[in-house]
């Protein structure tokens, strides 16, 4: 079966791995000159937090999510299964009970249990909640295994080939080329992103900090790396991030620990999500292959599953050729 990816973004990764994994060695073309240009996903913290993502999406995303989160494991090794710590800034507390009853399966903590969990934020918070069954990852160290897998099961990731789905006549074309995909209705949703470094602070968890604008977190990315995340901006303005989001991200990270006022900025960008109007991935069937379109916030977490659908389709409709 001759089948083409387009786009290798998080979706067309995964999605080549499950077909190499039903026997189907796909080519796969990316527009970038390397692994993560121009793609979203080498912008994405990592998170694989499908109880938090619960309070700003549906819980249809919450039992995918889970077998996503065992994907990766297997598939890259890298997964960090230490939960999620959501804190609020200020004393009051009613943002954080609000999300307490959006998202699920949560405990809520006090100072003591907080600075138990996590001895870096010591004396900072007084509650906050705990999702123990969520996770994390390096998203850029997860793709290179991935790619490198690929290349090893004799699909390599052909560099620098902008490609349409018209160029392929007569083969099977998957279209992962994200905020670019050819799907009714998708839109990009702006993200901005900063990756610090600094010696001072220790954190083992993703810490997401309640804010009135955008739920901002901080992912420890390892040796002193921390990507802070990450605003929404229904926009598809692809320009560098602006100075009032950058100074909203730095404010919130240094409400966090104020000892992120002296880590270094090694990055700060700016990324499309694609999204769909009711910001859940899916798979779009088209006639002769189809689209792996609006990952959104979720495109790590989501990503194995809208692609073992993908594959279920196109073997479905190879058999039904
Ligand atoms: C700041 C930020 C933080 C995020 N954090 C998280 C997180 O913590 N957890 C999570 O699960 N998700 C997160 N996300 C969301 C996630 O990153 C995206 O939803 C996901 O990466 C989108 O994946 P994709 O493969 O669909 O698109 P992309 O990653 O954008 O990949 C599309 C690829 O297609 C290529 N392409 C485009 N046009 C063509 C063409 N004509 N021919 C060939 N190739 C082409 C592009 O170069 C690109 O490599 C975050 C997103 C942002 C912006």
């Amino acid at each position: 079966m001759d089948v083409v990816i387009l786009g290798g973004g998080v979706f067309g990764l995964v999605v080549a791995t499950r077909l190499v994994e039903a026997g189907i060695v796909p080519r796969l073309c990316e527009r970038g000159a390397s692994l993560g240009e121009g793609a979203a996903s080498w912008l994405a913290g990592g998170m694989l937090a499908p109880f938090c993502e619960v309070a700003t999406t549906d819980r249809s995303i919450v039992a995918p999510g889970l077998s996503g989160i065992d994907w990766w494991d297997h598939a890259a090794g890298c997964v960090e299964r230490h939960g999620t710590l959501v804190v609020q800034a200020g004393r009051d507390g009613a943002q954080l009970r609000q999300f307490a009853a959006r998202a699920e399966t949560h405990e809520w903590l006090d100072g003591a249990a907080i600075d138990a969990l996590e001895p870096g934020l010591a004396g900072r918070f007084r509650q906050g909640l705990f999702f123990a069954q969520e996770a994390h990852m390096r998203p850029r160290l997860a793709m290179a295994r991935l790619a490198e897998s690929l290349s090893a099961r004799g699909v390599p990731i052909a560099f620098g080939q902008p490609a349409e789905p018209a160029d392929f006549g007569g083969a099977w074309v998957l279209d992962c080329r994200g905020a670019r995909a050819d799907v009714p209705g998708l839109r990009a949703v702006r993200g901005e992103m900063l990756i610090v470094q600094s010696d001072e602070i220790a954190l083992t968890r993703p810490v997401r900090i309640l804010h009135p604008r955008w739920p901002v977190y901080v992912v420890p990315h390892g040796a002193g790396r921390f990507m802070i995340g990450a605003s929404m901006i229904e926009s598809a303005d692809a320009r560098g991030v602006t100075l009032r989001s950058a100074v909203e991200l730095m404010n919130v990270a240094y409400a966090l620990h104020p000892a992120f006022a002296d880590a270094q900025i090694v990055e700060m960008r700016s990324g499309l999500r694609p999204a769909l109007p009711d910001n859940l991935p899916r798979y779009v069937a088209s006639a002769r292959g189809g689209a792996l379109a609006g990952a959104y916030r979720h495109g790590f977490l989501l990503a194995p599953d809208i692609a073992r659908q993908a594959v279920e389709a196109l073997l479905q409709a190879r058999n039904a050729a």
